[in-house]
């Protein structure tokens, strides 16, 4: 998209004088002129040092750093915040509006014995092949409603699975696509993959076995106000904003900057797709994107590494090494040969991503897929033939790992456990279990994990040397043993609350109870002799408390955690 840029005409580019030139006039007839036809700009400007984005990001939309120069949008009000902080910038024309009418529906396009997706769709014919598809093929697609966006557009994914009205034990997987309204090349393709998966279910061996292992949900269009700004019938003039002039994608709640980062409320579409989320158990996915070439993984809001990083490394790599075998010209050849952890291309603060990650143990990527936000439509073959066999390698990379059901020892019955991988998971890594089937899936880079399980009012196990190879999956079902309520002291609940057991002294203390606050743990040596007394705050949430007991003499003692509810006991060795 820069090379572009710097080939138009300069008389397309608008330059204005440096804002420090303005800073003594009034700013509101300078944006008041620039907001006139549109509520969101483009504009590109440069920094003295990468740390300044810290900032701006919370300012303006940034959509692309290279080097010291930053491609951005802002709202007005964005603008003005922006304008103070005396930057000289570029005005650039809008990426959405750069393309005519027939660069975007060649003539003769579409034409085959359905579509040949070398076309961007106006807004009914959009509605009218998501419903086609589940007419078509009612056996394993059907369209399932987000929501309405606010100008009334609809909010669609199809769900694509053998037993498609069946919640099944299986990973659920979610594509959604051009939350910026003008980045359309994801638009298509998920179009194209739709219809790729449907018309290839039950000839071609590896797409059966794609549909029947996996939930596939897959929605094309997640910002159609945006999209379809100049009018249901073109995406000429394609916002990245939504009808508010907000971005959606600096819009959900952050892991670093709170619920509101961006300072905005929930907009219509980000409720829908939290809720979305919410009634749904997504292992996987990716949201699609457009202005770089680069499979961008978590996080994005701080400079920590995520706890699976060597397996977004590993998806990653097999997703770009394999668009190189089928692309040309340099295709996803920035970054670090095409992939880049999210933080260190530039920090947002809201974006789906880390949403997903952080609040619904999720594995969501952000995919740039063209450096040209809206490529003419005469590309969009040339992209799905690069990305297609990508696209299933993703899809299928959320079969793998460890998966299983956890069912209560006793009744058989299905529970919703934890699965958390001590000395591994951080950051709401870890998974749980999905109701009605008990299932469970924890992706993994390759190599042997310890594993706990646990559920409120059952024993924790430890599942310990589990192996995890790549492109395979570890089955592992486990069943969990129902607190036994027998004494062991008077009073007293008996429950494995320690873990490790034996231990050199640093000892996790797992509350058998949800929501407890605070408690009082004692420590008594086998003779009786109260030995510990602390009183616990404990965080919300908090399912653990660490204590050090490592001044305790090598041998047998008792444990002793009393809540506002009831007491509870176990052993301890100390090594
Ligand atoms: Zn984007």
């Amino acid at each position: 998209m820069i090379k572009k840029l710097l080939l138009l005409p300069l008389t397309l580019v608008l330059f204005l004088p440096v804002s420090s030139l303005y800073s003594q006039q009034s700013e509101n007839i300078n944006t008041h002129d620039l907001f006139k036809n549109s509520g969101e700009i483009y504009f590109a400007f440069d920094i003295g040092s990468p740390q300044e984005l810290e900032v701006l990001t919370r300012i303006i939309s940034i959509s692309n750093v290279t080097g010291n120069q930053v491609f951005a949008y802002a709202n007005r009000k964005e603008f003005q915040e922006f304008v103070e902080l005396g930057y000289s910038y570029t005005l650039l024309p809008h990426p959405g509006s750069l393309l005519t009418e027939d660069q975007l529906r060649p003539p003769g396009s579409g034409k085959g014995p359905s579509t040949m997706w070398n076309y961007y769709p106006s807004y009914q014919e959009y509605l009218d092949f998501m419903n086609g598809f589940a007419a078509s093929y009612p056996d394993i697609c059907k369209v399932v409603p987000i929501g309405t966006s606010i100008q009334g557009r609809e909010l669609i994914a199809v769900k694509i699975s053998d037993n498609v009205d069946e919640p099944e034990a299986e990973p659920e997987f979610f594509y959604t696509s051009s939350i910026h309204g003008d980045e359309l090349t994801g638009y298509v393709l998920m179009l194209h993959l739709i219809d790729y998966l449907l018309s290839n279910y039950g000839t071609d061996a590896r797409i059966t076995n794609l549909v029947d292992n996996i939930e596939i949900y897959i929605n094309p269009l997640a910002n159609p106000d945006g999209t379809y700004w100049g009018g249901n019938n073109s995406v000429n003039q394609a916002k990245r904003y939504n009808a508010n002039w907000v971005d959606l994608n600096r819009n959900y709640p952050d892991p670093e900057d709170g619920p509101h980062p961006d300072g905005n409320q929930w907009q219509t579409e980000t409720v829908a797709f939290m809720a979305f989320a919410d009634s749904n158990h997504f292992v996987m996915g990716a949201n699609f994107h457009g202005g770089a070439e680069v499979f961008n993984y978590p996080w994005d809001t701080w400079s920590k590494l995520a706890a699976d990083d060597t397996w977004w490394k590993f998806v990653g790599r097999e997703y770009v090494d394999t668009v190189y075998l089928h692309s040309f010209g340099g295709y996803f050849s920035g970054f670090n040969n095409g992939i880049s952890n999210g933080y260190q291309w530039y920090t947002i603060s809201g974006g789906r991503q880390d949403y997903m990650n952080y609040w619904h143990s999720d594995r969501e990527v952000t995919l740039e897929i063209s450096d040209i936000k809206l490529i003419p439509a005469s590309q969009l073959l040339n992209h799905w033939e690069y990305n297609y066999r990508s696209l299933l390698n993703y899809i299928e990379q959320a079969s793998y790992g460890i998966q299983g059901i956890v069912t209560d020892s006793v009744t058989g019955q299905p529970l919703i456990a934890e699965i958390f991988i001590p000395g591994h998971d951080m950051d709401n890594s870890h998974v749980f279990t999905k109701l009605p089937s008990g299932y469970y899936s924890r992706l993994l880079w390759e190599g042997t994990y310890d594993v706990r399980f646990s559920a409120v009012g059952y024993f924790p196990k430890m599942i310990y040397n589990v192996n995890v190879s790549n492109w395979t999956t570890t089955n592992l079902d486990v069943k969990l043993v129902p607190l036994n309520v027998g004494s062991m002291e008077p009073g007293c609940k008996r429950a494995a609350m320690v873990y490790p057991n034996p231990s050199n002294g640093l000892i996790d203390l797992y509350l058998p109870e949800q929501g407890i606050t605070d408690a009082e743990v004692e420590c008594f040596n086998m003779n009786g002799k109260r030995l510990l007394l602390r009183h616990l705050n404990i965080s919300d949430e908090a399912s653990f408390v660490r204590l050090n007991m490592g001044n305790l003499a090598p041998g047998l003692y008792l444990v002793k955690l009393t809540t506002s509810n009831a007491s509870y006991s176990d052993r301890i060795i100390i090594r």
